[in-house]
């Protein structure tokens, strides 16, 4: 057996869970061993019932006082038992786990694990784990890792074929060059893997994961500094110097431009014109407008004679701009159209043959805009929207289509100068800073639970003026172990709050692509009053009319993540809300908070971030919210990037060769 077998030559891995697997994206033992804990849980002493913290996990070792009662509530089986300890009682509640009939008895005693809350004055813990004696010593003081999970595939399951996994460890080739290792004292790839998986404590995680992230870090900038060695200076064979129809669009906007819009502008037709072909970064906070800077430098691209493309992350996103762009440039004779994953096979052939004769001008869409199928006729130019969101590898398949098009990218991610830099180190970057002159500043509170009957009064309100709203909740579907709103059940209940001329509806990402496309349409049609979504929301929607943004259980969120929620809010000239309801009353929890609701500036909030979280405080949410790294955080592990950053310099000054590294990297089987 060796670590590039697929995995189920482990064994006690059979095909069906193979199968299983593949949903996590792990083929081979090496994307097994790659697949790393979401948490830890650790198994602490017992407390005293009474003492027991609510709203946090809690072991209890308590006695069986009553018979174990179970009723049933339409398809649900509701499995109770009382327990006590020398200090109080807790009721236990289990769903559809009937056989615990047989397991538990009056007057034995086991050690519950579990939530702890309280609830019309009773104490009680839903969906406890629990233990005997001697299972349970053999758990105290152990850190046990809890995977990203499918359905069918348990956390059990899991860590058993980890361990089958992890004596081919030894195979593993470290790739990161031995000076570097030794200069920057990184630990052996190895321990560091079989550490996340298994550590004794909390420091040996922190230490391992730094490692980890050391890498993901250290190949994505030296992919990076390759592609800057690739694109800079490349000639431009693109001229883009008519700009006399543009000019015509600026000047019949219903708005005038800002200042940092007219000069991100100035700084395009300057690339475009120039000797060398465009690199250009625009970073504007959410709302400051880099959709229309996009379209004019389009409508250039097009009355110039040429093709462009522009691509965004999400099929909801590009089929928004797919309808802003037709609306705006329709009337200057250019031809659009719109390619999604979704699009019918036979319409995407159309376009295929449309866009090579040159029958397409601006073709718009998400990563299927990058496919090797889609061959443009006169390509000249390429923009990507909330660029975070892609990896560096699409940018540069982007710029490898046709023949060196101009790029421009947009993100709206706050990210500190210093950061910037390493992370677009080949770009050159304009910032916009100022927003339109309509807008008025979000009014922002921070409330718990208890306001949230207020905060529907105020709804109603809101939408009696003909706004719209918006609610975010973490989760998907009701889950068992964590305790946080779920969007399908929220909208349930809200049916029963508002009157029935109120139109709820929810959307999340396990929702169809055409499912999705509808809730937004039916939305930015105002047939939808309140919208109950998952941050599928978060990327670059716009829908002015929408004046209320309500987030529950805003403590699960990210500062920079909950700045791009609110921004969907106050992209119009009426004054909107965010109200950010905390689920906890947990001091840091507030102290975070209270950044986002005393500032609506980006950058200032991302430099707060960094400073009220120390290197390492990657446990809590992930900051930016950014598909890119899998473990990776640029705010939590800024100091990891800057060391990351570091070591290719120092292999640079020793004229270490980039592109033999490069392919040890792809041997390593590192996606980017
Ligand atoms: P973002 O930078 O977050 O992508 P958008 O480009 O979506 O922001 O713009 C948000 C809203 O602001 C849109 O409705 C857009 O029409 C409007 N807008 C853009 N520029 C201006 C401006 N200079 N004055 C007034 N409104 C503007
Ligand atoms: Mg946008």
């Amino acid at each position: 057996m060796q670590i590039f077998d697929r995995v189920d030559s482990l064994k006690g891995v059979g095909p069906k869970t193979a199968v299983l697997f593949e949903k996590l994206k792990v083929h081979t033992i090496d994307d097994l061993l790659r697949l790393y804990p979401r948490t830890y849980l650790s198994y602490d002493e017992p407390v005293n019932i009474e003492e027991a913290e609510c709203g946090t996990r809690v072991t209890i070792k308590a006695t069986i006082q009553s018979y174990v009662d179970i009723k049933k509530i339409r398809n649900l089986k509701i499995v109770t038992c009382m327990v006590k300890d020398g200090t109080g009682t807790v009721k236990l509640i289990w769903f559809n786990s009937p056989f615990l009939k047989q397991v538990f008895h009056i007057g034995q005693t086991y050690y519950f694990v579990g939530m702890m809350s309280v609830r019309n004055n009773q104490r009680v813990m839903e969906h406890p784990e629990y233990y005997t004696q001697t299972q349970y010593m053999e758990k105290l003081s152990s850190l046990q890792p809890v995977y990203p999970l499918t359905e069918g595939l348990s956390n059990k399951v899991v860590t058993k074929a980890m361990y089958a996994a992890l004596p081919l460890l030894s195979e593993l080739e470290d790739r990161i060059p031995e000076k570097v290792r030794e200069k920057f004292g990184l630990m052996p790839l190895a321990d560091a893997i079989q550490g996340s998986h298994f550590p004794e404590n909390f420091d040996e995680v922190i230490a391992c994961r730094e490692r980890l992230v050391f890498d993901e870090f250290f190949w994505f900038i030296l992919h990076m500094r390759i592609l800057r060695k690739k694109t800079v200076k490349v000639e431009n064979h693109f001229v883009i110097d008519k700009w006399k129809e543009t000019e015509e669009f600026i000047s019949q906007l219903p708005f005038e431009l800002t200042k940092g819009q007219k000069t991100a502008i100035e700084e395009i037709r300057k690339d475009m014109t120039g000797s060398t072909v465009m690199n250009r970064l625009i970073q504007g906070d959410v709302g400051s407008g880099k959709t229309i800077v996009a379209e004019i430098a389009l409508l250039s691209a097009v009355k110039n004679g040429y093709q462009a493309a522009f691509m965004a992350p999400t099929e909801v996103l590009a089929t928004q701009h797919y309808k802003g762009v037709k609306k705006d440039l329709e009337s200057f004779g250019v031809k659009v159209e719109l390619l999604v994953g979704s699009t019918k096979i036979s319409q995407k052939r159309k376009i295929y043959d449309a866009l090579a004769r040159g029958e397409i001008d601006i073709l718009i869409g998400t990563h299927a805009l990058i496919q090797d199928k889609v061959v443009y006729n006169n390509l000249a130019l390429v923009i990507t929207d909330e660029q975070h969101r892609f990896g560096v590898r699409q940018r540069a398949l982007l710029s490898e289509k046709g023949n060196e098009p101009h790029v421009l990218v947009m993100s709206a991610t706050p990210i500190p100068r210093t950061l910037a830099i390493i992370m677009y180190g080949d770009l050159d970057i304009s910032i916009m800073k100022d927003m339109p002159a309509n807008r008025k500043p979000i009014k922002n509170c921070v409330v718990g639970p208890k306001y949230r009957p207020t905060a529907y009064k105020f709804m109603q309100d809101e939408i009696s003026r003909g706004h719209q709203i918006y609610i975010i909740c973490p989760m998907v579907e009701a889950s068992e172990n964590v305790e946080a709103e779920n969007v399908v059940e929220y909208q349930e209940n809200l049916l029963n709050v508002f009157p029935k001329d109120i139109s709820v509806s929810y959307l999340h990402g396990k929702m169809s692509p055409d499912e999705k496309n509808q809730i937004m349409h039916d939305f930015s049609e105002k047939k939808i009053d309140i919208l109950v979504s998952t941050t599928v929301i978060e990327v670059g929607i716009n829908n002015p009319n929408a004046t209320v943004m309500m987030i529950e259980n805003a403590e699960k969120f990210g500062l920079a993540q909950l700045h791009q929620l609110r921004g969907r809010v106050g992209r119009g000239d009426a004054q909107s809300y965010c109200i950010m309801l905390c689920g906890t009353e947990r001091k840091e929890a507030l102290e975070r908070l209270n950044v986002l609701n005393t500032s609506n500036d980006g950058f200032h909030i991302a430099n707060e971030d960094l400073k009220l979280r120390g290197p390492g405080d990657f446990f809590g949410v992930r900051q930016s919210g950014d598909l890119l790294f899998q473990l990776g955080d640029i705010y939590n592990n800024a100091n990891t990037l800057k060391m990351a950053n570091d070591a290719i310099d120092f292999l640079e000054q020793e004229e270490y060769s980039f592109e033999i590294l490069m392919e040890d990297c792809k041997l390593n089987n590192i996606q980017l």
